[in-house]
């Protein structure tokens, strides 16, 4: 074990111990397919095969995710994982989102190259770049209420910790790999706390690491721009949402999902996979494409040192789309060779060097260790409180109603708003209402500061003559407010 980073476990043969989860559908396929090729170049690792998704859902555990395969992740910290299916009916969450959270895998990286003779638009052009996806915040923490009958809510959590982490992760990436310029993108110019937050840490970050170029760019034009002109990005770090979909938009840039790998990398665990998903109709059937778990694996075996090895299986994969050999995703399933023949074709080529594609040069990432502190408030009061209603009345007559329910109150009635539109005092917006309202009350001037007694009583008084769901403080933190206003509020 090095016992240093605990990175990884080395057995007593000297072998780097993996754990090696086959998954679902086309899963086991890929997993063979990469196992087969460690086995021929002789690679300095041991796996032990376990198992997560649709089997153990099926036996009713409902994380999809056993006891032993925990135990097994605990002890090997790196994992080899083929995809795992999230199957309607047997349980909830996602296998894979569980495992991701379960070890605080926290660093999402998925990379994308072109390749030779897999032809797409964007042929020529020398598409390079990561996606640094925050991995486990965001929308993806799935905290999710219905509000009403008919409104749903979900909370998307973003802390400065989670951001800190991935965006300096995103910078020793980008050192690691040689790249210069790292992108942040965000949707900041709306969701100004939340998305605000990353770009605020980048900014701060990004000062840190003066030899790599730092720009932030709005998350829809970033889509805009990748299919624009790609070859602009080297790495882009952002949330968990954006950067699972601008990940699949990359990873068709050069090919598709079948030549996309990923890796999510924590403090104390890594896992490996492709980003391509179990792919039911072609389980079984070997035509599927392993290039991306086979590149999973590359990447497995530069987090566990082994930069040579890893080096030759990529190499020998470059030489195999070189030679014309390719699977039915990239030349139709009539023409395309099957998954064993091109796995064969990558071990006769272990120690070939490709004629017109490199491998880049790459370092261990040095995984960033935060010394976190809180930022720096020194005065923070709660000013009022957001207490949402359900309720089929007109915005006037809710108004009226609330401000006749308050008057001895600490509180006024600052507005209400449905849906984030200011609704009253009416405004001459004319937004479809629905019966899930915001009623934002603010301390009156004579009250210093609201207190908790303050809040219990008007929720009373509220609940007295509505049905309420959902309460939020208001707060300034160091005389700034630290809340969003309603579109149309002052
Ligand atoms: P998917 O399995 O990724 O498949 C979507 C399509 O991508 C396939 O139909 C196929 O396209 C193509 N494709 C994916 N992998 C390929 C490969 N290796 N070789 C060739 N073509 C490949 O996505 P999905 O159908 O939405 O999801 C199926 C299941 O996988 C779901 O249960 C989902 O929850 C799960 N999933 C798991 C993971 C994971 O384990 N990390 C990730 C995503 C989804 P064509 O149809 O065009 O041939």
């Amino acid at each position: 074990m090095d016992t240093n980073s605990r990175r990884y476990y080395v057995t007593e043969k000297g072998k780097k111990l993996i754990t090696v989860i086959p998954g679902d559908g086309i899963g086991p396929e890929c997993v063979e397919s990469a196992l087969r090729i460690f086995e021929a170049v002789k690679a300095p690792v041991e796996w032990e095969i376990r198992h997560a998704g649709a089997s153990i859902f099926k036996k009713g555990i409902e994380s999809g995710v056993p006891q032993d395969t925990i135990e097994s992740i605990r002890k090997t910290r790196v994992v080899l994982k083929g995809p795992l299916e999230t199957p309607v009916g047997y349980g909830e969450k996602s296998a894979n989102v569980t495992l991701r959270k379960l070890f605080e895998t926290y660093a999402n990286v998925r990379p994308v190259r072109e390749f030779p003779n897999v032809k797409t638009p964007y042929s020529g052009r020398g598409v390079d770049l990561v996606v640094v996806r925050e991995n486990v915040e965001d929308l993806y923490a799935a905290i999710e209420h219905m509000q009403t009958t008919s409104v749903a809510q979900a909370l998307k959590i973003i802390t400065r910790k989670g951001c800190e982490k991935i965006v300096r992760f995103a910078f020793e990436l980008a050192r690691a790999e040689g790249r210069k310029k790292v992108h942040c993108a965000t949707k900041s110019n709306i969701l100004k706390f939340t998305e605000g937050m990353l770009k605020r840490v980048f900014e701060e970050v990004s000062k840190e690491y003066p030899d790599i170029e730092a720009n932030h760019i709005i998350i829809d034009n970033c889509a805009h721009q990748l299919v624009k002109k790609p070859e602009q990005f080297e790495v882009i770090v952002t949330t968990n949402m954006n950067g699972d979909i601008i990940s699949d938009l990359t990873s068709a840039l050069v090919g598709g999902l079948g030549f996309a790998p990923s890796a999510n990398i924590g403090d104390e665990v890594a896992i490996f996979e492709a980003v391509h998903g179990s792919a039911p109709k072609y389980a079984g059937k070997n035509v599927i494409n392993p290039t991306a778990v086979i590149l999973s694996a590359v990447m497995m075996l530069r987090y566990l040192d082994e930069f040579e090895i890893a080096d030759t299986i990529e190499n020998a994969l470059l030489c195999t789309l070189e030679q014309g050999k390719l699977t039915g995703d990239v030349v139709g399933y009539d023409k395309g060779i099957k998954t064993t023949e091109y796995t064969d074709a990558i071990i006769s080529n272990l120690g070939n060097k490709p004629k017109s594609s490199r491998v880049r040069e790459y370092k261990q990432i040095k995984i960033p260790k935060i010394q976190y502190r809180k930022p720096d408030v020194k005065s923070r009061k709660v000013i009022g409180v957001d207490i949402f209603v359900e309720t089929d009345m007109k915005p006037e007559e809710l108004g009226a109603l609330i401000e006749s329910l308050i008057l001895e109150s600490p509180f006024k009635l600052k507005m209400i708003s449905n849906r984030g539109t200011k609704v009253y005092p009416p405004t001459g917006a004319m937004p479809d209402v629905v019966d899930h309202y915001r009623c934002r009350f603010i301390k009156k001037d004579n009250v210093n500061e609201i207190t908790d007694q303050h809040i219990f009583s008007l929720i009373q008084t509220v609940a007295s003559k509505l049905k309420w769901m959902h309460v939020e403080k208001l707060q300034e933190f160091d005389g700034a407010i630290a809340f969003s206003k309603a579109q149309g509020e002052d």
